[in-house]
Formats: C-alpha cells, structure tokens, sequence
C-alpha cells in the first residue's frame, strides 16, 4: 500500500505538466493505470519489438505473412525486409474473401469476429476493418486510462455524472455471417460496455437502453431528457466529435418544448415507442414543473450563448474531439459553452486505438496525443517520401521519428493488417518520457468533411461531372468549380460553387431553378455511402447546395490568388476554399443558389456484399 502510494505519487508527477497548477492527489485506483502509461512510454523501442514479435508469431501461419515470404520470422530486420507497405486496396481481395466466409488464417491467426466499417471508403463505400475478439481487450484499456490523466488536472469527477452522447448505427452482415459495424457500435453493444461495474468517474446520465437504440431520434430524446433532469449532477458533456455534440444541440434547440411539456407531467412523449427505452427513461423521469420551468425560461428567448452552462450549470468541460477536422466546429462549441475548456482526450480508429492526450485540459491548438507502444506496431512514413509514392525502405519506427517533422502513420495490428497506410498526417511535437507525442495534422486527401464524411477531390470531381450532364440538354456545362464545408448552421451542409458557361448568353439563362436543384441531388447521389448515411440516417449533414457565380469569377479568383504571390503558371483552382477573404469574393458574387431538393439514395450494407 505504501509503496502504491508511492508509485503512484511518482506517476502522478511524471504525467503532470511542470506549468499545470495545484497538483492534485493521485487516487489509489489511479495509480495502477498511471504507472502502466509510465511503463509503456519509458521504453517505447523495447515495447515496440516484443509487440511486434507477439503479433508476427500468432500471425505466423497466416496466409498473407506467408506470402511474404516471412517463413514464421518474427524480427524486425526480416519484417522489414519481406513485408511490403499495404493500402486497403491491396489488401481488398484478402479482406473480400473473409466476408465472404473463408474462415482459413487469411490475415489473421485468430478468429475475425467482425468487420468494423470505417468512414473512409474504397470506392464508394465503407472500408471493411477485419477485427479479432481481444482488441477488444486493448480498446477498453486505452479507454481505462482516460480519467486517471484527467483526475490529474481535474479533481472531483467522481462527484457527478458524464452527460455523454453516444450512439449505435444500424449494422449488416457480410455474406459470410459475420458481423459489419462501426467500432463505437460494436463496443456499446460489447459486455465490455453492457455490464461494465460501476465506476463513479463514467457515470452516464444515459440510460444503456437509450444509448443501444438505433433510432437516432428516439436515442437523442432519452439521452437528452434524461441529460436534463439530472441537470444539477453533470459535471462534463460530451459526444465523440464536435459535430455529435453540435446535433445535440441543436436537438434541444428543436425540442425544448416537449422535452419541457415531458419534465412537467413525468411522462415521455409517445414518439419514443421502444419499450425499453421508455422504460429506462420513466426509471428517471419524474413529475418536475419546476425544472420544466427553468428549461422553457432558458430555451424561450432564442438566445442559445452559454445555454449549455446554463441548463448545466456545473459543468467543468466538454469532452469531445475538436482536432484535425472538428476543429471547425470550435468557435461554435465556444458560442454554447461560454467558452468551456474542450478536452480532446483520445486518438483512435476501427483500423486500432492509437493514443491519448496526456494534457487533456491544454487549449485545442495544442492537442498532441501520445501513442500507446502497446497498441500496435508503428511505423512512420516520412511526408516527403510520401508525396513521391513512398516506399517501405524508407518507414521510420516510434522511437526514431525526429521532433518538428511529419510523417504518415503506418500501422501493424493483432488483428492482421501489416504496414498498412491509415492515411493520417501526423507531425511530432515533443516526447513523454521516451515516447513521442502527436499533433493531428490532417487525413490525406480529404477535401470535404462535415462530420464523419470525408470526400476527396476525386469524388467531388465525380459528383460534378455528373450533375452537370443534367445541363447538356439546356447547352450549358459548368466551366470552374470549388467548393466549401459549411458549418456556421446544424447540421452543416456542403457547398459547391458553379460558374457556368452557356452556348449563348440566353442559354445560359434558361437553366431553370428546377434542373439546378436537380443537379444539387445528382452530385448527392454521387457521393460516397458514408456522406449519404449521414444524409439519410442521421439526418446530420444538411442538403447540398450549388451557388452559381457570375461569368468572370474564377478568373477574379486567380487574380487575388496571384496578387497574393501565388504563381501564374502553377496557378491552380483551389477545390475546397477555406480562406474567409476568398468565400466573400465568392459569395459576392452569387447569381442563384439551389438546395437538393431529397434524399439520396442510401440502405444500410455495402453494394459489394450484395
Ligand atoms: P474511423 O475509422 O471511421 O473511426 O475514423 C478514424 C479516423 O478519424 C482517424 O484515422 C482520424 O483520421 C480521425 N480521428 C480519430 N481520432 C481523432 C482525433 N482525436 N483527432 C483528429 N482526428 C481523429
């Protein structure tokens, strides 16, 4: 016990940054999980090489390893001689034929349990992550190590609840039976998640009923009304991204008034109808005229600054990611909490969980996330060998990568992906102990993203092309385009700017609104099965809109860019502009806009497992 204590004193400190204030005491449970992160990031090269012999010798037999010429090796200078860097194409035909049921060690020595569908897409559609039954194991741990940094900076969590909105999607199976899901869904519906013990620092305001409902209006209502009630006790809210947060919002924006009539009378609308979600809120929801007071005063004005710190008023921060995309979405998280500090505390994806940020409570701009050496086995593609192609010669691993530079993250898993690009650009900004640490740069190669949604130049070229076939038949085509995420409403929407170009000047007017709003449609249905998802199911990206421009804009566009600097001859039509002084040239500039008029298309599942 004393030298517990002790330990855990010393890992308390370690972790603790010298300028944060008052250090507060390391709880006894604590303790533990601080002094595995010491252990972790005290070696992270000598952790680094019994992971990757451990996952080499249980992959050992495994068709692709085989292929490789491996011959069961499990060291690093063989590995790195036999074993090629991967894309998800690559390995598409190995992962098409588990889905299919070849139940043989294709990638994997151990069984896959499931596929986890990611938001980035081959093709179209959600990459299919093949997993086996203990990363679940490592997921939780990571996930056990989040509070135990936080109650170094901020004490008392324990004496409150977690307003946090989580979410199930809808799942599929794969031709083969086994199950197709995203991995925030598979753990929920985990007994990992299910019949977790109680633990004072997670303790949701959510019922588990509310949080494992697919409907996500039904889900929302519960979470929310019961986030309500127990106003008094939350101490943090939370979602996993900004933008999840922001949907929350502007829920209660939607419906204070029967969230309000439902805390008066003790009874929840009718339009919840899954019983076991009614049954989980009535456990909570109780006759309160009162509070149904204070939320009707609050939401009423139409004044929404601060209302989170209002309606919770003991709330010490919000929990949710606001780096590499989501850090759009900051000034408006701002707007809502009164300036709340935004801990950003964990870096993960369905391929792996990678790391935590060990200075949860720094300011967003200074998010680094330290990866866990246990994870995986890392490796780092320099970004300058990257934009040449890249080659596995030239893969750096954790404990060499150099402070300052960027590199693309190159992962090798239990579950049997092996030097697989996961496309993210990370940049090393300092070491906890030996240990590197992380700033979030950006996902290659996306150009458009709301929430979960990443479009990419190509398919936004796609989505133009084939709008604008719709024009043919009035002589129009569309001569220049760019493009804009925009999130200054919820949900945020994407925006497409056109300049058309007409047979005849006529022409150009008789595209009718009709074909245009049309055409908004098209690009949708163009779009990837992700964006439409979230079109669709979630209702969390908002009708695409096309802003036609006046003739002329484009070339005024270039004209800034080059009084700016920038070179005639390597000039080139930015597809996504961020820059504010560029989208008022744009905007300004605006003949006409036009919104999808529907829905696309979008059914749960993937086209190739038809
Ligand atoms: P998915 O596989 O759909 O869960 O998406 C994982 C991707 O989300 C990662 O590869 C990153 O691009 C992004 N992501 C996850 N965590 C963070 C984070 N903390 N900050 C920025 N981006 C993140």
């Amino acid at each position: 016990m004393a030298v517990m204590a002790e330990v855990s004193t010393t890992a308390g400190a370690a972790l603790r940054s010298p300028a944060s204030p008052a250090p507060a005491p390391v709880k006894e449970g604590d303790a533990e999980k601080l002094r595995f992160i010491e252990e972790m990031t005290s070696d992270v090269d000598a952790v680094q090489e019994r992971v990757l012999e451990e996952i080499l010798a249980r992959n050992a037999d495994t068709e692709y390893l085989s292929n490789c010429g491996l011959a069961g090796a499990t060291d690093r200078a063989t590995f790195r001689a036999k074993v090629p860097m991967a894309t998800y194409e690559d390995l598409q035909p190995y992962i098409r034929r588990i889905a299919d049921g070849d139940r043989s060690p294709i990638l994997s020595g151990h069984p896959v349990s499931e596929f986890l569908t990611s938001s980035g897409t081959s093709a179209g559609e959600r990459k299919l992550m093949p997993t086996i039954e203990d990363e679940l194991n490592r997921r939780q741990l990571l996930y056990s190590l989040q509070m135990p940094v936080m109650n170094l900076y901020v004490p008392g969590m324990d004496k409150g609840k977690a307003l946090h909105f989580l979410f199930v999607k809808s799942e599929t199976k794969t031709p083969g039976g086994l199950a197709a899901r995203p991995v925030l869904t598979s753990y929920y519906k985990s007994t990992h998640f299910k019949n977790r013990p109680f633990d004072a620092y997670n303790n949701y305001t959510s019922p588990t009923a509310a949080i494992l409902c697919a409907d996500a209006f039904q889900s929302m209502y519960a979470q929310m009304v019961c986030g309500l009630v127990q106003r008094h006790d939350v101490l943090r809210v939370g979602a996993v991204f900004a933008s999840g947060l922001l949907r929350a919002i502007h829920f209660l924006q939607l419906n204070w008034e029967q969230l309000a009539a439902d805390i008066e009378t003790g009874a929840v609308t009718p339009r919840v109808t899954d019983p076991s979600v009614r049954e989980a809120v009535a456990d909570i929801l109780r006759p309160d005229p009162e509070l149904a007071a204070v939320i009707r005063a609050e939401c009423s004005s139409g004044d929404w600054a601060g209302i989170i710190t209002r309606i919770w008023p003991n709330t010490k921060y919000l929990d949710v990611i606001v780096t590499g995309a989501m850090a759009q979405y900051i000034p408006t998280l701002k707007f809502y909490s009164g300036g709340l500090p935004m801990a950003c505390t964990m870096y993960a994806s369905s391929e792996c969980y990678f790391g935590l940020n060990l200075r949860p409570m720094c300011d967003p701009s200074e998010v680094s996330y330290t990866l866990m050496p246990n994870m995986c086995y890392f490796e780092f593609l320099p970004m300058d060998a990257a934009a040449s192609g890249g080659d596995a010669s030239q893969l750096v691993d954790l404990a060499r990568v150099e402070l300052g530079r960027e590199y693309e993250l190159v992962i090798t898993t239990y579950a049997g992906l092996n030097r697989y690009r996961v496309g993210d650009v990370l940049q090393v900004t300092g070491f906890h102990n030996s240990a590197p640490q992380f700033r979030f740069v950006r996902r290659k190669n996306v150009l458009l993203s709301i929430e979960s949604d990443k479009t990419d130049e190509a398919e936004l070229q796609r989505a133009v092309e084939r709008a604008s076939a719709l024009l043919r038949p009035h002589g129009a085509t569309v001569v220049e385009y760019t493009s804009q995420a925009y999130t200054k409403s919820i949900p945020g929407h994407y925006v497409v700017y056109w300049e058309l170009l007409a047979r005849t000047p006529a022409d150009g007017e008789a595209v009718d609104r009709e074909t245009l709003d049309q055409c908004c449609l098209q690009m949708e249905e163009a779009l990837n099965s992700v964006y439409r998802q979230s079109r669709v199911a979630d209702g969390s990206i908002g009708p695409l809109e096309i802003r036609v421009v006046r003739p002329g804009t484009f070339e005024e566009l270039m004209d800034y860019a080059i009084s700016r600097g920038a070179s005639i001859n390597q000039y080139k039509v930015p597809r996504c502009v961020t820059f504010p002084p560029i989208i008022e040239l744009l905007d300004s500039r605006v003949v006409s806009s036009h919104f999808s008029p529907a829905l696309p298309h979008w059914t749960p599942g993937q086209r190739n497992d038809d």
